[in-house]
């Protein structure tokens, strides 16, 4: 018998947009890699389909019918994210719903490849700590931090200046404060650079994203608030900058993909060879432009780096108050102006509340859910 020397993967939230770009590179990367665990919210068919051409051993749906060698309910996020069979939790997997499985991964010291931001910004001191005891690490998947950390890897803190992360701008970048209270909900979804699940894509219309990956960077590269900065970039091509202490930047740049990143997140440090990578072409990428963020038309942006320097609960409050007023606005129920009155308002009644413990904190993010319900009236 031979032994598999290829490391095991778990795909949390197999069947989203990075769920299924993971696939792809894992399915090219199949002599590196193998597939052991996937696991979905309740798309039966697309994950049936995946387990039919991956068969991972283990398989977890949680909220719908399941074969019976499937495992059923929340709980199966962790059970696959804890195998000893997997060597790599790529957690992709939307909203506060991944925290667990984050936690218990790095606590059984596994790589995360992390996309899933939202549980690092409500959580990002119990995260790191989680980390650190358990021997595991992060990696990021966001394609801006991905930049940073191929720019910065194999060099020092001490010689980090400050980190530029890029912005699209999204589909509103050029809209007036009067054309944003008429947006639709299907402006909101028309991206321009980028194809993504619903509740990413309105988040960077209101640019909560860009605050999000703020308070992202600030945990995984431990860096103070003043030192990470966001540019517009609306071509999406250059990912992030790094300046150095020396004033040289560094920045990485590529077509824009996930897969890329994905897969810098399963090898690095290492790069191997991959045929499913658009080529660069700087000619056709041209022109390259950088404008100012313009905070004022969007205000959730300065409230969740606010939330962010704030620390305590204050991150888990602008999350979850996000969370909340985006499936809200999925569902047609508020407009898009609405959420970030939400999340100021969530903010306002709860950022004080003591405590950064895990109870602390998701109690903090129930009682932000509870807010924004009852400030609609829903
Ligand atoms: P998506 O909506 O396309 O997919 C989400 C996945 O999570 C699905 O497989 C779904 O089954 C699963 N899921 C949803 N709710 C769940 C729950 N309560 N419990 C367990 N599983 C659940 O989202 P996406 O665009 O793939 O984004 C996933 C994460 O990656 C988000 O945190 C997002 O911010 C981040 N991200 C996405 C992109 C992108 O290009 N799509 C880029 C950077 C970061
Ligand atoms: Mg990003």
């Amino acid at each position: 018998m031979t032994t598999d020397e290829r490391r095991g993967v778990a795909i949390l939230g197999s069947t989203g947009s990075i769920g299924t770009a993971a696939l792809r590179v894992l399915e090219r990367q199949h002599s590196r890699f193998r597939v052991a665990a996937l696991t979905a919210f309740n798309n039966a068919a697309l994950l049936e389909e995946q387990a039919a051409r991956f068969a991972p051993p283990f398989i977890g749906i949680v909220n719908n019918g399941a074969h019976e060698s499937w495992r059923a309910g929340g709980q199966c996020l962790v059970e696959a994210a804890t195998r000893d069979d997997v060597d790599v939790v790529l957690n992709a997997v939307v909203g506060a719903a991944g925290l667990e499985a984050t936690l218990a991964a790095l606590a059984r010291g596994k790589r995360v490849a992390l996309a899933n931001k939202e549980t690092l910004v409500m959580a990002g001191g119990l995260v790191t700590e989680a980390c650190r005891a358990g021997a595991g690490e992060i990696v990021p998947v966001d394609s801006e931090h991905s930049a940073i950390l191929q720019c910065i890897t194999g060099r020092p803190d001490v010689e980090i200046q400050r980190i530029i992360i890029t912005a699209s701008g999204g589909p509103f970048r050029q809209w007036s404060a009067e054309q944003l209270e008429q947006a639709t909900l299907a402006d909101a979804l028309r991206h321009p650079t980028w194809r993504m699940g619903r509740k990413i894509t309105v988040d960077s219309a209101t640019l909560a994203n860009k605050a999000l990956e703020v308070i992202e960077a600030h945990y995984l590269f431990n860096l103070p608030y003043d030192r990470i900065e966001v540019v517009v970039h609306p071509q999406s091509v250059v990912h992030s900058f790094v300046e150095f202490v020396d004033g040289s930047v560094l920045a990485q740049l590529g077509v824009p993909s996930m897969e890329l990143p994905i897969l810098y997140a399963l090898t690095h440090p290492d790069r191997v060879p991959d045929s499913g990578v658009p080529r660069f072409d700087p000619v056709a990428l041209s022109p390259l432009t950088f404008e100012p963020l313009r905070a004022e038309q969007f205000p959730a942006f300065a409230l969740g780096v606010a939330a962010g320097r704030r620390g305590g609960v204050a991150p888990a409050v602008f999350n979850a108050s996000n969370e909340a007023a985006v499936a809200l606005f999925l569902d047609g129920r508020i407009r898009f102006s609405d959420i970030g009155v939400a999340i100021a308002n969530s903010i306002d009644a709860l950022a004080d509340l003591p405590g950064d413990t895990r109870e602390s904190i998701l109690r903090a993010d129930s009682a932000a859910r509870r807010h924004v319900q009852e400030h609609f009236g829903c």
